[in-house]
């Protein structure tokens, strides 16, 4: 089986205790050799300052590629390209752009009155801007809840790439046939930008769960049932590293070359699902546990 490349997605520290959470999760994740590790903002633009200071302390403490995260959400363009620009004078090349979702108890997405509107605007000023390498975009395999169906799914992916975006890295799934079935209608669409599965090794079935619904990702009865089994014998991690290990090497099977971990900031699912399929640490594991 080929042996994939791999990033990993970080959300950035609220706490002293959460930034040393972070830094182990960074030690841990990068003897993996990422491709590039992201961080995101936070729902609602709540950690515009925080992303930041994270995506630049990763810049200037290790040797990793770092992709900021921004969203179009509570800032007007103005705000949102000056925050663009202090990354890229701090050495940030790489960005994934998004519209980005409301804060929590705000129902659905509402343009800042000097803001961006959608993300496609916000891609195309970026990649106007002329500083970043990379810019990559969200895709949704299982339909975005905001697209009226499918092909409106892929035909806003499409404006995107458009646009100027390098890349799209999916929102989590579950089943493997639910992206293939994506990548060739992408391929059919003539989005021909690499598409980047997301996978989230679940920590805990009642959060996966929430962030299913959230994001519209499908739950497959048969899934659900092993993950509540699981939980009641209480080994969640076992079943979490064998269920992507799986879905991940049904993938790589058909051809994916890259894939993309929501770390959630804990780094052993993670690197148990790297390890399991054939990621090369570059250090001793005994060094880093
Ligand atoms: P878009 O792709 O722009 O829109 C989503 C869907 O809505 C599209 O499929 C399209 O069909 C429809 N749509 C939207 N606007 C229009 C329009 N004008 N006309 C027609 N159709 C339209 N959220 C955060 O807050 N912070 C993060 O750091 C973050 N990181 C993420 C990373 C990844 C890899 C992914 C997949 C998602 C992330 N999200 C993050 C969540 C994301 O912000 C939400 O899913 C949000 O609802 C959509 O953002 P988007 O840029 O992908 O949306």
């Amino acid at each position: 089986m080929t042996v994939p490349a791999v990033s990993f997605e970080f959300f950035p520290p609220r706490s002293i205790e959460a930034s040393f959470r972070l830094q182990d999760t960074v030690r841990a994740l990068s003897t993996l050799d990422p491709r590039f590790v992201s961080v995101t903002y936070g729902a609602g633009g709540t950690t515009r300052q925080l992303t930041r200071e994270a995506v630049v302390a990763l810049r200037r403490s290790t040797d990793l590629d770092v992709a900021a995260h921004l969203t179009c959400v509570d800032a007007s363009r103005e705000e949102t390209l000056d925050l663009a620009s202090q990354m890229a004078d701090a050495g940030v090349r790489e960005i994934v752009a998004l519209r980005g979702d409301p804060p929590a108890g705000e129902a659905g997405f509402r343009p800042h009155s000097q803001g961006f509107a959608s993300s496609v605007e916000l891609i195309a000023a970026l990649a106007e801007t002329g500083r970043f390498s990379d810019i990559r975009v969200g895709a949704y395999p299982d339909v975005h809840p905001d697209a009226a169906d499918s092909a409106a799914n892929i035909d806003w992916l499409k404006r995107k790439i458009d646009a100027g975006a390098t890349e799209a890295l999916t929102q989590f799934f579950f089943e493997p046939e639910t992206f293939l079935r994506f990548r060739d209608a992408c391929a059919s669409a003539g989005i021909d930008a690499p598409i980047t599965p997301g996978i989230l090794p679940v920590e805990n079935w009642a959060s996966a769960q929430r962030f299913a619904t959230r994001c519209g990702a499908q739950i497959p009865d048969p899934v659900a049932s092993l993950f509540e089994r699981a939980e009641r014998d209480d080994r969640t991690d076992l079943l979490a590293v064998a269920f992507a290990s799986e879905l991940c090497g049904d993938l790589i099977e058909e051809g994916v070359e890259a894939l993309h971990f929501y770390t959630l900031n804990r780094p052993e699912l993670t690197r148990d699902i790297c390890l399991a399929l054939g990621v090369q640490p570059r250090v001793a594991l005994r060094d880093v546990a």
